[in-house]
C-alpha cells in the first residue's frame, strides 16, 4: 500500500487464513486482469488474492504472500489511516479510491486502488481492495502524491458550493462527519462569514479559527485560495489546516498570566488598562456613566507581618472573592497589586449603585475570615469615581478614585468616599511640596540645629541632639514635622537622611577636636531604619568624617522594633559593633514594651514630653518609666523640659538627662559652639561651681527663640513662622540676651 514498506521477507506464517473466498468464486477472479485482493487490517496481513494481485505483489502463492507481515515496518500515520477506514467501513457503506505505492518485495508500484469495506468470516471488518491501473508517473508527481498522503498537514478541495471533492488523508481524519461542507467547519458564525467574505473578495484568505473535529473543537489555521478541480476543470477551492490546538493554548496560556494576577487570578494593572480603557471608550461613544471604585484593606500590612506571607496571600485571595460577588458579572475586578483593588461598574440608570456596591463590599468584608486558627475582621477604605463627572480618562480617574480612598483612610478606615474636586487642591498642594522639598535639597535649603542635652544632675551640656530645619525662602524657619512625613512618602529621606548623618558626624568630629566631650544624637525614620543598606552607609560616614561612634546615638522610635524582622536585627548588631549607641525615642507614646526593649541592644530611653507635660496631674508614669529604666540599666532622658518644677522633680527620682525649652530649644551649629565655649570659660573660671545642683549657670546666655508653631501647607503663603533665625555669631559677640519670660 501507498505506505507500504518493502514487505517483509516471509518469517514463521501465522495461522492459515481463513477468510478468502470459495473456490469456483477464486477461479473466477484469477481469471480478472484486475489485481483483487482482501487485507486484514487488524492482523496486517492480505488474506485473499487473486493471480493478478500475486502478480502485483510478487508472491509465489497466496501462502507466501499471507505470511508477509505488511505492518513489520508500516509507520503510525498509515497504521491510524487503516484503522480510520475500519471505522468508516463499519460506520457506512462506502468506497474510496487512492493512489497507493506498494513495496512488494522493495520495489515501488504506484497503483490507483479502490478500496471498500469486507466483513471476515469471523466478523471483524477487513478492507476489500482493486487495483484498477498501474500508474506510470512521473517521480516529482509520485512524490508529491506520497507527500500528500503522509502529511499532518489537512489537505481539501471543495466545490463551489463548499461540497468536498477530496481530502488527503489528514483531512479526512479531521472532519466531524461525512460529507461535511467547507462552511460547516466553522465553530463560531462570525469567523464563518468573515473568512467566506474575504475569500469571495480577495480569492484567497487565512485565518486561525476555531474549527469542529471529530474529537470536538480545534484551533485550525486555515488557508484557503480560489482555483480549479483538475477533473471537472470547475471553479473549486483548495484548503489546507494546520491543527495549532496545543500553540494556541500555550498562547492563551502566556496572555493570561502577562494580564492576570497569579495569586488571586483577578485582571492585572496590564489588564485593567485596556479593559478599562475599552469601557471608557465605549461609555463615552454610548453616552453612558461608569463607576471606578479604589479599595484599599485596612492594615493589611500588620496582618501579614503577624500572620505571616502564606495567611496574608490567603486573606487576599478570600478578598478577591467576596468582592466578586459583590458586583454583576459584567462589572470589572482587578488588583492593582499588594492589597489594592480597583472595580470598574456600569452605573446604568442607578445613580446610586457606585455606593450600593460599596457598600456591599464593607458588608461582605465585615463576616470574619478565618485564617491560621484565628477570626480575623477586615475592613477596608473605598474611593469612588464617576465617569464622565470626575474624570474622562483611566489616568485622572485612578487618580480621584485613589485621593478619595485616602480621604477614607483618614476619616477613619472602613468606609467608601466619593470624590470631591477639593480633594484635588490638597493633592495639587502636596505636589507642590514635594517638588519645592526636592528644589530645597538641592539648593541646601535644610540646617542641622542642635538641642543641647544637659545633665539633671549638674547642668551641664552633654550632648546634643541633632534636629532638622527647613529655610523656605518665603515661609520661613520649616519645622519637621511639617516636612519628613512628606519626604518619606516621596523616597527623599534617603537623601535628606544621608546628608543628616553625614553632618551630625562632622560636627561631632569638630566638637570632639575643640575638645568637648558631646555625645550627638541622631533621628532616624522609619523608612531610613528599614533600609538594608543603612548599615553600610553609616559605616561608610565614619571612615569619611572620623567621628567618634562612640560619642554618636541613632534614636528610633518603639514602632521601628515592633515586629523586627532579620534586618532590623543586623543592622542594630552592625551599628553597635561600629560603636554607636541606641536610644528610644518618644518612649511611652507607643507600645511600651519592655520585652521588646530587652531584646535588642538598648541603651537609652528619653521619656515623651507629654509625661513631662503633665508631671504635676500625673506623675505615675514618668515615674514607672523611670524606676524601670534604673533596674534594666538603661540611660533615661526627659524630653521637653520647661519648668523649673519638673526639673527638680526629675532630679530627685535620678533622671540622667534632660532636654527641653527650659534649657534651650534647639539652635544653629556655631550658635551651639559659643554655648560651648562659654561653659568651657565658666568651668575654668569657677571649677565645678556653678555646675553643681539648680539651675544651670548658662541658663541665661540661651538666645531669645520662641515655641514654634506648626507650619500649615493648605495655606497658600502662611505667615512666616515665629521662630527667628538666631543671628548666629553677632548674637553672641554682642553679649546675649536674657531670655524673656
Ligand atoms: P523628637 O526627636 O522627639 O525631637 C524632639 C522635639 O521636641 C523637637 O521638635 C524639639 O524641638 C521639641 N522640643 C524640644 N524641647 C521642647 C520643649 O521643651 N517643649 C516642646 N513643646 N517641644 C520641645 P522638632 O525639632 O520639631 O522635631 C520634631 C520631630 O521631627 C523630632 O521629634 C523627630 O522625630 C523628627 N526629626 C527631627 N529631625 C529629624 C531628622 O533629621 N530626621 C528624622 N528622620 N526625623 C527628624
Ligand atoms: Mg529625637
Ligand atoms: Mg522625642
Amino acid at each position: 500500500m501507498s505506505t507500504s514498506p518493502p514487505s517483509a521477507p516471509a518469517r514463521t506464517a501465522p495461522s492459515p487464513p481463513t477468510a478468502g473466498w470459495t473456490a469456483d468464486v477464486a477461479a473466477a477472479l484469477d481469471r480478472l486482469q484486475t489485481p483483487i485482493w482482501i487485507f486484514d487490517i487488524d492482523r496486517s496481513r492480505v488474506v485473499a488474492a487473486n493471480r493478478a494481485a500475486l502478480a502485483t505483489w510478487r508472491a509465489e502463492s497466496l501462502e507466501e504472500l499471507a505470511a508477509r507481515d505488511l505492518g513489520a515496518d508500516m509507520s503510525t500515520t498509515v497504521r491510524e489511516r487503516l484503522r480510520q477506514y475500519q471505522a468508516d467501513f463499519e460506520r457506512c457503506e462506502t468506497r474510496f479510491s487512492e493512489v497507493w505505492t506498494l513495496y512488494p518485495v522493495g520495489i515501488p508500484t504506484t497503483l490507483r486502488v479502490v478500496f471498500s469495506g469486507h466483513r471476515l468470516a469471523d466478523g471483524r471488518m477487513a478492507m476489500l481492495c482493486e487495483a484498477l491501473e498501474v500508474m506510470h508517473d512521473t517521480p516529482e508527481r509520485l512524490r508529491s502524491a506520497e507527500a500528500l498522503q503522509h502529511t499532518a498537514v489537512m489537505i481539501s478541495l471543495y466545490d463551489e458550493a463548499g461540497a468536498p471533492l477530496y481530502r488527503n488523508p489528514a483531512a479526512r481524519n479531521a472532519v466531524a462527519r461525512q460529507g461535511e461542507t467547507f462552511a460547516d467547519r466553522f465553530v463560531e458564525a462570525r469567523d464563518r462569514t468573515d473568512f467566506l467574505r474575504r475569500l469571495a473578495i480577495d480569492g484567497q484568505a487565512e485565518a486561525v479559527v476555531r474549527i469542529t473535529g471529530p474529537a470536538g473543537v480545534r484551533w485550525h489555521e486555515v488557508a484557503a485560495r480560489a482555483c480549479h478541480d483538475a477533473v471537472a476543470g470547475k471553479a473549486a477551492t483548495l484548503v489546507s489546516e494546520i491543527d495549532v490546538t496545543g500553540h494556541k493554548m500555550a498562547e492563551d496560556q502566556i496572555r493570561f498570566l502577562a494580564h492576570h494576577d497569579l495569586l488571586t487570578g483577578l485582571p492585572n494593572r496590564a489588564l485593567l488598562q485596556i479593559e478599562v480603557g475599552r469601557r471608557l471608550a465605549a461609555a463615552a461613544d454610548a453616552g453612558e456613566r461608569l463607576a471606578l471604585l479604589f479599595i484599599d484593606l485596612d492594615r493589611f500590612k500588620t496582618i501579614n507581618d503577624s500572620l505571616g506571607h502564606l495567611h496574608g496571600d490567603r486573606l487576599l485571595v478570600e478578598v478577591a472573592r467576596r468582592l466578586m460577588r459583590s458586583v454583576r458579572r459584567d462589572d470589572f475586578v482587578a488588583r492593582l497589586g499588594g492589597d489594592e483593588f480597583l472595580i470598574c461598574l456600569r452605573l446604568g440608570r442607578a445613580a446610586k449603585r457606585a455606593e450600593t456596591v460599596a457598600r456591599r463590599i464593607l458588608g461582605e468584608l465585615d463576616a470574619p475570615i478565618t485564617l491560621g486558627g484565628r477570626r480575623l475582621a477586615v475592613s477596608a477604605s473605598i474611593g469612588i469615581c464617576n465617569f464622565p463627572d470626575d474624570g474622562r480618562d483611566l489616568d485622572t480617574l485612578m487618580r480621584h478614585a485613589d485621593l478619595a480612598m485616602y480621604a477614607a483612610k483618614d476619616q477613619g478606615r472602613g468606609r467608601a468616599l466619593p470624590f470631591d474636586a477639593a480633594l484635588n487642591a490638597e493633592v495639587a498642594a502636596q505636589f507642590e511640596l514635594e517638588a519645592s522639598l526636592l528644589r530645597a535639597f538641592e539648593r541646601d535649603e535644610f540646617e542641622l540645629f542642635y538641642q543641647p542635652r544637659v545633665s539633671v544632675a549638674d547642668g551641664r551640656i552633654i550632648g546634643a541632639e541633632a534636629l532638622l530645619r527647613w529655610h523656605h525662602p518665603t515661609r520661613g524657619l520649616i519645622l519637621p514635622g511639617a516636612f519628613i512625613p512628606h519626604a518619606e512618602k516621596t523616597g527623599l529621606i534617603d537623601r535628606i537622611g544621608t546628608e543628616v548623618i553625614h553632618e551630625a558626624a562632622l560636627r561631632q568630629r569638630a566638637w570632639a577636636d575643640a575638645g568637648h566631650d558631646l555625645t550627638v544624637s541622631i533621628n532616624l525614620s522609619a523608612r531610613q531604619f528599614r533600609d538594608p543598606r543603612l548599615k553600610t552607609t553609616i559605616a561608610a560616614i565614619v571612615t569619611q568624617t572620623g567621628c567618634d561612634p562612640r560619642r554618636m546615638q541613632i534614636e528610633i522610635t518603639e514602632s521601628m522594633l515592633v515586629g523586627a524582622d532579620a534586618t532590623t536585627a543586623e543592622t542594630l548588631a552592625t551599628l553597635t559593633a561600629l560603636g554607636f549607641s541606641i536610644a528610644i525615642d518618644d518612649f511611652g507614646t507607643g507600645y511600651s514594651n519592655l520585652a521588646t526593649i530587652q531584646n535588642h541592644p538598648i541603651d537609652t530611653l528619653k521619656i515623651d514630653r507629654s509625661f513631662i507635660a503633665t508631671l504635676e496631674t500625673r506623675p505615675a508614669l514618668a515615674e514607672l518609666i523611670i524606676g524601670m529604666c534604673h533596674l534594666l540599666g538603661l540611660r533615661t532622658i526627659a524630653e521637653g523640659v520647661e519648668t523649673e518644677e519638673q526639673l527638680s522633680w526629675l532630679r530627685v527620682r535620678n533622671c540622667h538627662e534632660y532636654q527641653g525649652y527650659l534649657f534651650s530649644p534647639a539652635i544653629p551649629a556655631d550658635a551651639f559652639d559659643d554655648l560651648l565655649e562659654l561653659q568651657r570659660e565658666r568651668l575654668a573660671a569657677g571649677g565645678a561651681e556653678g555646675f553643681g545642683e539648680g539651675r544651670s549657670p548658662l541658663w541665661d546666655l540661651i538666645p531669645l527663640v520662641k515655641r514654634p508653631d506648626d507650619v500649615d501647607w493648605d495655606r497658600p503663603e502662611a505667615c512666616p513662622s515665629k521662630v527667628r533665625r538666631l543671628g548666629l555669631r553677632s548674637g553672641f559677640g554682642q553679649g546675649i540676651r536674657p531670655k524673656e519670660r
